[in-house]
């Protein structure tokens, strides 16, 4: 059943150069680089923060970084200078970041570049001119109110907006429909960094321990205390010597862009994440004082809509290592597809082969069905295989710097790459 809306005005907020939809790492790395190659720009962001998964969904836990210059360089510099990098036993930075102080980092960073910050803003429509986007539609606690830009760029993860301009996309693998499941992370206290090397993976140990024995022994302590997680390979992830993330929740075989389906998974995850810190705390010793302090605004949603673009990264592209002219960001991270469904194991599947690095073409940002509309992050346009790879959160700034200089300048930046510090 449907019923019909009746016409109305919607106020038009603001008219801008480039405007950015979603602020999670792609979005504020889009918004940055327009901003300050001399673009008028707005950020529209649903939740009350900047960050997206690294905030919102707590999971402030960098990947395909190391090699990154640009803005994924400055952040990590500036987390660095404010003591907001997470440390490993050693004393050597780890891939974490605080989420309180990387939320405050990111608001300094786009209000220092002139970016028109708008949170609580969800987008919901976009306004056409046959294969041109006039405006962006949002509803946030002011009312419905019209963005207007030369050139849209979608950040929302979802694809949300592409979808709404009606572009084409891919969602699940052709063919046999998997996707990946949805994780409920969480962050614990009441646990000491010395006492919980037996159960992490030090970033700068990775040669000598390996990656599976700490998540067999932390999942054994969960067991032992009557619960055997959905996720198989729960990870620990240090940020400061008594507060940790963690990562040992799946949800099967929901839809990220359902709502039914992200609130049950929601719920369940929730539950989930409770039920593992009171087994923890049953187990006494190490774990007598753990609680668990916070959960995320937003579930990670590791699969979601993928819009299609000018051109698709294939599974032969990372398995070839394709390069490009129009590159904007070099990825080096491989396949990770974790278990679509309780029956292929409840972990990592494992794959035949292996990807080399390979390039992002400028084309895979560039919307196949309208004619001003640019994607960044997990949203662009690649297959299944392709997406799991170069999703992550080291690969999302790159692509969102790339869209968001694009955008202002007409022009194309090549991936910014260093030689990491040892
Ligand atoms: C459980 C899980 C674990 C992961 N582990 C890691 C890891 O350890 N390290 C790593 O680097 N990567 C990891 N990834 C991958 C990585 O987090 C994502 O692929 C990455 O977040 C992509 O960045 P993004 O900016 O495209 O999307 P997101 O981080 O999802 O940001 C999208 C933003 O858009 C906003 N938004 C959505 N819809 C709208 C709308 N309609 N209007 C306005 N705003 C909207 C959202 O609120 C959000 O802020 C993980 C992902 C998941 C789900």
């Amino acid at each position: 059943m449907f019923i019909q809306e009746k016409p109305r005005n919607t106020e038009v907020f603001g008219n801008y150069d480039v405007c950015v939809c979603g602020a999670g790492p792609a979005g504020v790395a889009a918004a940055l680089s327009a901003a300050r190659n001399g673009a008028k720009c707005c950020l529209l962001e649903s939740t009350g923060c900047l960050g997206g998964i690294w905030t919102s969904g707590l999971l402030a836990w960098f990947l395909d970084y190391k090699q990154k210059g640009g803005i994924m360089k400055e952040l990590l510099d500036k987390l660095e200078e404010r003591d907001a990098r997470g440390r490993n036993p050693s004393g050597t930075y780890n891939h974490a970041a605080d989420v309180e102080e990387l939320k405050l980092l990111l608001e300094d960073m786009c209000l220092e570049a002139g970016v028109d910050i708008h949170l609580h803003t969800r987008v919901v429509a976009a306004d056409m001119d046959g294969r041109i986007i006039c405006h962006a539609i949002v509803e946030n606690p002011s009312g419905r109110l019209a963005f207007g830009a030369k050139t849209f760029i979608d950040c929302t993860g979802n694809g949300d907006f592409g979808v709404q301009a009606g572009n084409r996309y891919d969602y699940a693998e052709r063919g046999t429909g998997r996707v990946q499941p949805m994780s409920f992370t969480g962050m614990l206290t009441g646990l000491h960094l010395q006492d919980m090397e037996p159960f992490m993976r030090p970033t700068d140990r990775v040669a000598e321990v390996s990656w599976h024995e700490p998540k067999i022994r932390f999942r054994a302590v969960m067991e032992a205390g009557g619960h055997s997680p959905s996720y198989a390979n729960p990870t620990l992830m240090p940020v400061r010597e008594d507060l940790f993330l963690i990562q040992t929740n799946h949800e099967y075989g929901f839809c990220g862009f359902k709502e039914t389906d992200v609130t049950k998974a929601t719920l369940e995850g929730r539950r989930e994440l409770m039920k593992i810190t009171q087994a923890l705390r049953s187990q006494g010793g190490v774990w007598k004082n753990v609680r668990l302090v916070a959960t995320p605004e937003q579930i990670g949603v590791r699969e979601g809509r993928r819009l299609t673009g000018r051109y698709m990264i294939s599974d032969d592209d990372i398995r070839n290592g394709a390069s490009f002219e129009d590159a904007v960001c070099h990825v080096n991270f491989g396949v990770d597809v974790h278990a679509p469904s309780k029956e292929e194991g409840k972990g990592v599947v494992q794959q035949a082969w292996h990807s080399k690095p390979y390039d992002i073409p400028m084309r895979s940002m560039q919307a196949a069905d309208v004619d001003n509309l640019l994607m960044a992050g997990r949203c662009i346009s690649g297959d299944f295989l392709a997406h799991s790879s170069y999703r992550v959160t080291g690969n999302a700034v790159a692509m969102g710097e790339g869209a968001g200089y694009f955008a202002a300048t007409g022009k194309i930046l090549p991936p910014q790459i260093i030689t990491p510090a040892p």
